[in-house]
C-alpha cells in the first residue's frame, strides 16, 4: 500500500483545479477548447476540442504537442502515428482501432475528422493507451480540463520459468511488496495475483506475455491495486509466494495431467462476435418486488413491461436473432439462475433492466452499468440495492464468496468481455438521451452479481427513478416504456452491427 504517495497526489491534483478554472459556472460550451494541466507545473497548455453527443473529441496532433509526443500525420490518408516513450500508436480517421505497437486496441467510439484533421475521443482514447501513457489522467469534461500526473511504476515486468513439475514466476518491482500485499487465488485453470498498491504497464505486460508456459496471461491496474492472471495447461496443485526489495515470486506446482477445467475454457473468439442470441433480464419478480415506488408502483412490473416491449421490437426487427428472457411473467428468478440460464442457451448478448431509487426524491435520470470495479457513490448505491436481492432467495448463503472483493477482481479478470460490454453501456447511454429526454447520469463501472454469472457482453440499465414523484409517473405510461424499449433496441442493432462488421 502506498497510501502516503496517494494521498499527496489527490491533495496537489485538488490544489491545482482552482487554477484551471476561468469560469466557475463552467460554461465551456463555445470555447471548444480542452486545457491541459499536469501536476506541479503552473503552465497549463490548450488544445483544439469540440463535443459531439456527451464525448469530447481532442486534436491529435495537438493533443501530441502539449504532452511533448512527436507525431507525424500523413496529409494523404489523414492516419497519424504517436511516439509515447519507445512505443509507437497509429490512429486513422472514423476509425474505433488503435495500434500500439503490434497490438490492436478497440476504443468504444472511432476517431472522426474536422476540417482535415484527426480528432480522438478523448476518454476512449486514454482508455485504450492504459499503461502506456506516461501519466495518470483525470477528465473534468464539464469544465474541459484533463489533468496529469506522473505515473510512478513499481511493477517493471516479469519472468517465468519452466521447473520439473511447475513454474517460477519472477514479478520485478522497485518497492518491496508486504505479503499482506498479494492475494493469490485459483480458478478454473487461472491463477490470479492481485498486488495492492501494484503499478504496471498493461500493455508492456501482455507484449511479454506469452512464454508457452502459459496458455494466457492478462494484466489489470486497478485504482488500488493491480492484478496479474495466468491460465496454465495443467491443473495447478499447490503455490507458495514470496516477496524482498527487488520482486515477487511465485512457485507453482502443476499436476502431470492437463487441467480439466482450464481444456474446458473455450477458444470462442470469433464466434463470440456474431449476436446470434440476445438475453432480456427484466429485473426482480414474484416476491421479489424491487423498489416500490410513492404510489405504490413496483419496480418489477415495469421491468417486465419494458422487457416485454424490447422483446417485440428485437423480434420484428432482427428475426433471424432468437430473442429470450430470463422471466416473461411475474416470478421469482435467482441472480445466480439468470446468468446460468444465460449462459446455457448461448447468449452472446445479456441486458438486465431496472428502475432506480435514491433516498433523496429529487435524484433523477437513466444510468447504465457494467461489470467492473465500483467507483463512484452512484455505483455503489446502485450495487448495494440491486445485490441485496440474494435476500429473496432460498439459499443466500450461496452468495458468500460474492461478497468478497477478491472473488469480483478475479470475476472481472476472467471476462473478456469489458471492452464490449462497456461499448454496449455507451450506445443505450446516448440512445436513451435522444429518446427519453431525463437526465443523463452516466456509464458506471461495478461489481453486479447478475452481470459476473453471464459470460457475454452485458449491462444493467436503471431506466429512471422510482422515488422520484414525475419520473415514477413517467415509468407507468406506455408511451415512455415504449420509448425505452426503442432506445434499447436500436443500441443492441447498432452494437450487432458494429460486432458483426468487425469479424469481416
Ligand atoms: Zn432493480
Amino acid at each position: 500500500m502506498r497510501p502516503a504517495i496517494g494521498a499527496r497526489i489527490t491533495a496537489v491534483l485538488l490544489l491545482t483545479l482552482g487554477t484551471f478554472s476561468p469560469d466557475r459556472s463552467g460554461s465551456f460550451a463555445d470555447t471548444a477548447k480542452l486545457q491541459i494541466g499536469f501536476e506541479g507545473d503552473p503552465v497549463s497548455y490548450t488544445v483544439a476540442a469540440f463535443e459531439r453527443g456527451r464525448v469530447l473529441y481532442v486534436s491529435v496532433e495537438e493533443f501530441a504537442d502539449a504532452l511533448g509526443f512527436a507525431s507525424y500525420v500523413n496529409a494523404r490518408n489523414g492516419k497519424a502515428v504517436l511516439r509515447i516513450g519507445s512505443r509507437s500508436v497509429k490512429i486513422s480517421p472514423y476509425n474505433p482501432f488503435v495500434m500500439i505497437d503490434d497490438a490492436v486496441v478497440h476504443m468504444a467510439l472511432p476517431t472522426t475528422s474536422m476540417k482535415g484533421r484527426l480528432y480522438v475521443p478523448l476518454a476512449h482514447f486514454l482508455d485504450a493507451l492504459g499503461g502506456s501513457f506516461p501519466y495518470r489522467p483525470s477528465l473534468q469534461q464539464e469544465r474541459r480540463v484533463l489533468l496529469l500526473s506522473k505515473v510512478r511504476r513499481n511493477i517493471t515486468d516479469f519472468d517465468a520459468e519452466a521447473k520439473g513439475n511447475g513454474v517460477v514466476i519472477r514479478l520485478h518491482t522497485t518497492r518491496r511488496f508486504s505479503p499482506s500485499d498479494i492475494a493469490v487465488s485459483v480458478q478454473q485453470g487461472w491463477l490470479h495475483m492481485t498486488l495492492y498498491g501494484g503499478v504496471l504497464d498493461t500493455v508492456q505486460m501482455a507484449s511479454e506475455g506469452i512464454t508457452g508456459i502459459f496458455r494466457r496471461m492478462v494484466s489489470y491496474q486497478f485504482d488500488k491495486s493491480a492484478q496479474i492472471s495466468f491460465l496454465f495447461d495443467k491443473e495447478i496443485i499447490d503455490r507458495q509466494v514470496s516477496a524482498d526489495a527487488n520482486g515477487v515470486t511465485l512457485s507453482v506446482w502443476s499436476s502431470e495431467k492437463t487441467g480439466r477445467s482450464a481444456a474446458a475454457v473455450p477458444d470462442a473468439v470469433r464466434s463470440r462476435w456474431l449476436i446470434d442470441t440476445i438475453i432480456i433480464d427484466p429485473g426482480h419478480g414474484g416476491r421479489d418486488p424491487g423498489t416500490i415506488g410513492r404510489s405504490g408502483t413496483k419496480e418489477k412490473d415495469i421491468n417486465l413491461e419494458i422487457g416485454l416491449r424490447l422483446r417485440d421490437l428485437l423480434k420484428a426487427a432482427l428475426p433471424r436473432t432468437r430473442v429470450l428472457m430470463t422471466r416473461s411473467t411475474d416470478v421469482f428468478v435467482g441472480l445466480k439462475e439468470r446468468g446460468q440460464f444465460a449462459n446455457a442457451q448461448g447468449g452472446k448478448l445479456f441486458i438486465s433492466i431496472h428502475a432506480n431509487a435514491n433516498a433523496s426524491r429529487n435524484a433523477r435520470g437513466y444510468s447504465t452499468y457494467f461489470l467492473g470495479v465500483g467507483k463512484s457513490q452512484q455505483a455503489i448505491e446502485v450495487a448495494r440495492r440491486e445485490n441485496s436481492v440474494i435476500q429473496y432467495e432460498e439459499a443466500p448463503e450461496a452468495y458468500q464468496e460474492y461478497q468478497d472483493f477478491d472473488y469480483i477482481l478475479n470475476a472481472i479478470a476472467l471476462s473478456s468481455y469489458l471492452k464490449e460490454s462497456q461499448q454496449l453501456a455507451e450506445l443505450v447511454n446516448q440512445n436513451l438521451g435522444r429518446r427519453t429526454k431525463i437526465p443523463n447520469q452516466g456509464v458506471h463501472q461495478m461489481g453486479l452479481l447478475v452481470l459476473i454469472g453471464a459470460s457475454m457482453p452485458g449491462i444493467l440499465v436503471e431506466t429512471a427513478f422510482m422515488s422520484n414523484a414525475h419520473e415514477e409517473r413517467l415509468l407507468r405510461t406506455r408511451s415512455f416504456q415504449q420509448s425505452v424499449a426503442e432506445a434499447l433496441c436500436e443500441s443492441i442493432q447498432n452494437f450487432k452491427k458494429k460486432s458483426e462488421e468487425e469479424i469481416g
